[in-house]
């Protein structure tokens, strides 16, 4: 940053540089990471607000490599996405969800419901309902047990197949989900047209809540939504006790947040499961 003033782009040249050097090292061990085993997921409850009973688990992925460290799936996500590393890894997600549920049946405790996060780019492939068939046959769950939640980046896509994936994953009895609701671009004529069981609000709405009247009024418009519609309204990124109760007066029913449990290692999430049951 010589001549500032009128050059001064110059300033965000080497930031600028840093973030391309990141990127390419990012996306250089992204491509590794699955053969290295460098994944592992993590699960939170989804749970009853009146009564604290888990309903269901959701699945997040966690990476952690030898050089860059922890790395957020906000951000490697993403870059899996721009270079499509995310249909092999979200594969493995489909897989080890699955195999996690299947295990915990077996051990005679489990959630009623595995919830997995499935990239719009997945949704242009055609292989994810086969994918989705093959889990559940290799793991003997019925497909109710499963939930995807996809973001409203998959109906702006609005792929030739994504229908035809939507009917075929509905065919499984996969319950499917838009996830972070409100945050992109809520194409109501969507929620009429494809065979959506729920909506999971985005957390960004609740932040304010009770206290900024806008967030607030933007929460009952969505459960009022939800309710003409006759669809599932999940609230995460619950943190207070002051937002469940608002919430529980809205008639929201299901709930996730740092208020119950953060994301937990399954023995973690099994022994929660244990004590919130009765
Ligand atoms: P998401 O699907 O909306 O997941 C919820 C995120 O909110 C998670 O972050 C979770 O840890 C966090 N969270 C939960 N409760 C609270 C709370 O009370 N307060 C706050 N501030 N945060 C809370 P995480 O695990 O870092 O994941 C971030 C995003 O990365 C996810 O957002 C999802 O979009 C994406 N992601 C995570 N795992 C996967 C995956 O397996 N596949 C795909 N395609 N995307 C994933
Ligand atoms: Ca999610
Ligand atoms: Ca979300």
């Amino acid at each position: 940053a010589k001549r500032r003033g009128r050059n001064t782009w110059q300033t965000f040249t080497p930031e600028l540089a840093r973030q391309q050097h990141d990127r390419v090292q990012v996306e250089a061990q992204l491509r590794r990471a699955l053969e290295n085993e460098e994944f592992r997921l993590v699960f939170q409850p989804l749970v009853n607000l009146a009564d604290g009973r888990v309903r269901s688990a959701e699945a997040l992925i966690r990476w952690r490599n030898p050089a860059l460290g922890e790395l957020s799936p906000d951000l490697f996500i993403t870059h899996a996405e721009t270079t499509g590393d995310i249909v092999r890894i979200g594969a493995w997600v489909i897989q080890s969800a699955c195999r996690q549920m299947a295990a915990w049946r077996k051990a005679g405790l489990a959630p009623a419901r595995m919830a997995v996060n499935v990239s719009y780019r997945q949704f242009l492939t055609e292989d994810l309902v086969p994918l989705v068939a093959q889990c559940l046959k290799d793991n003997d769950l019925p497909g109710d047990l499963l939930e995807l939640e996809f973001t409203e980046r998959v109906l702006i896509e609005d792929a030739p197949d994504t229908h035809r994936t939507f009917e075929g994953l509905r065919q499984l009895g996969v319950v499917l989900t838009i996830d972070d609701f409100g945050e992109g671009y809520s194409a109501l004529n969507y929620l009429r047209r494809l065979p959506i069981h729920g909506l999971k609000l985005a957390q960004a709405f609740l932040h304010g809540v009770p206290g900024n009247e806008s967030d607030a009024a933007i929460c009952q418009a969505v459960a009022g939504i939800a309710q003409a519609l006759g669809l599932d309204l999940v609230a995460e990124g619950v943190e207070s006790s002051a937002q469940r109760d608002f919430l529980l007066g809205l008639g929201v029913r299901t709930g996730q947040g740092f208020l119950f449990s953060p994301p937990m290692d399954p023995d973690a999430f099994i022994a929660y499961l244990r004590r919130t049951s009765p």
